[in-house]
């Protein structure tokens, strides 16, 4: 067991400091304090950090801590910590250690029995999840799925059953392909696809799945997928229900066969069920 108390010690101090993910308005001044009074911060890409840092006339000392040296990076920062030198995080927006660099840093810091201080500010995840007008708790944060389509479908699979509202990262040349197997796997249930956020041209885009994908065929900057968790109560499936749902697959240009597929996993019934009802009615 081990027990910090942020405030009491007088070691040196690993800051993780969360920074604008489009607005820079956004970064507190407390972590400007931070990032001003730091003996060194750490960037994922100190490229992107200049920036940030010259907006703020902040001239702290800058190293890279980035996924490829972060086993050497945390060794040094660790040494840092000893000399009783503080230091900063940083990734290139949001939160240190959220789909970005920061959690080995972090366990061998607490390891080393030095304190580490969130310093709060913006998350894609949570500003996506508060509008998105879907339940917002219980919620899971996924971050991103897997680029190649088996594997995704793979993860969506071991996900399909959670109960809980999930938010997804994508990037805008996946995101069709991401909806497609998110509504092969998931059935067609409601998102909201956040794009943008804090930026001027920021966008939610609120409903199905099969409605979201008719629009995103060329989706431009980053955004985040909130997607509603599996319905937990117990749905009575009439036989008009199975008919009107593979009718609308149908019209839509499926064969009957992969529209009774279709319309099984979104009713949560077996295909024999839906084929002999359909074909009954
Ligand atoms: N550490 C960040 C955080 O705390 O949110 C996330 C970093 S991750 C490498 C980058 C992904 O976050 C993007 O691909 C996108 O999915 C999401 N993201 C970051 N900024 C965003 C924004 N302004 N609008 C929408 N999504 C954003």
């Amino acid at each position: 067991m081990q027990r910090q108390k942020s405030f009491e010690g007088t070691s040196a101090v690993l800051y993780l400091v969360a920074t604008p993910i489009g607005n820079l308005e956004e970064l507190t001044p407390r972590a400007i304090e931070i990032l001003k009074s730091v003996d060194v911060i750490a960037a994922e890409d100190t490229r992107n950090t200049v920036r940030l840092l010259s907006h703020f006339d902040i001239k702290t000392k800058l190293i890279a801590h980035h996924e490829f040296n972060e086993q050497q990076s945390s060794h040094g920062i660790v040494e840092l910590l000893e000399q009783g030198k503080s230091v900063a995080l940083v990734s290139d927006a949001g939160y240190p250690c959220i789909s970005d660099p920061g959690a080995y840093l972090v366990k061998s810091v607490s390891d080393a029995g030095y304190p580490v201080v969130p310093i709060s500010g913006a998350n894609a995840c949570l500003a996506a999840l508060v509008a998105s007008g879907i339940t917002p708790q219980p919620y899971m944060f996924y971050g991103f799925l897997d680029a190649k389509e088996s594997k995704r479908k793979e993860q969506l699979t071991t996900l399909e059953p959670i109960p809980y509202t999930i938010v997804f990262y994508e990037a805008p040349h996946r995101i069709a392909k991401t909806l497609t197997s998110m509504l092969e796997v998931l059935g067609d249930r409601n998102i909201c696809l956040a794009r943008e956020l804090t930026k001027l041209h920021e966008e939610f885009i609120r409903g199905k799945i099969s409605e979201v994908l008719e629009i995103v065929d060329t989706p431009k900057g980053e955004m985040v997928v909130v997607v509603e968790g599996k319905s937990e109560k117990p749905q009575v499936v009439t036989m008009s229900m199975i008919s009107a749902k593979v009718d609308e697959y149908i019209s839509n240009g499926m064969s009957a066969s992969a529209a009774i597929k279709c319309a099984a996993k979104d009713l949560n019934i077996s295909k024999n069920e839906v084929y002999r009802i359909y074909h009954q009615a």
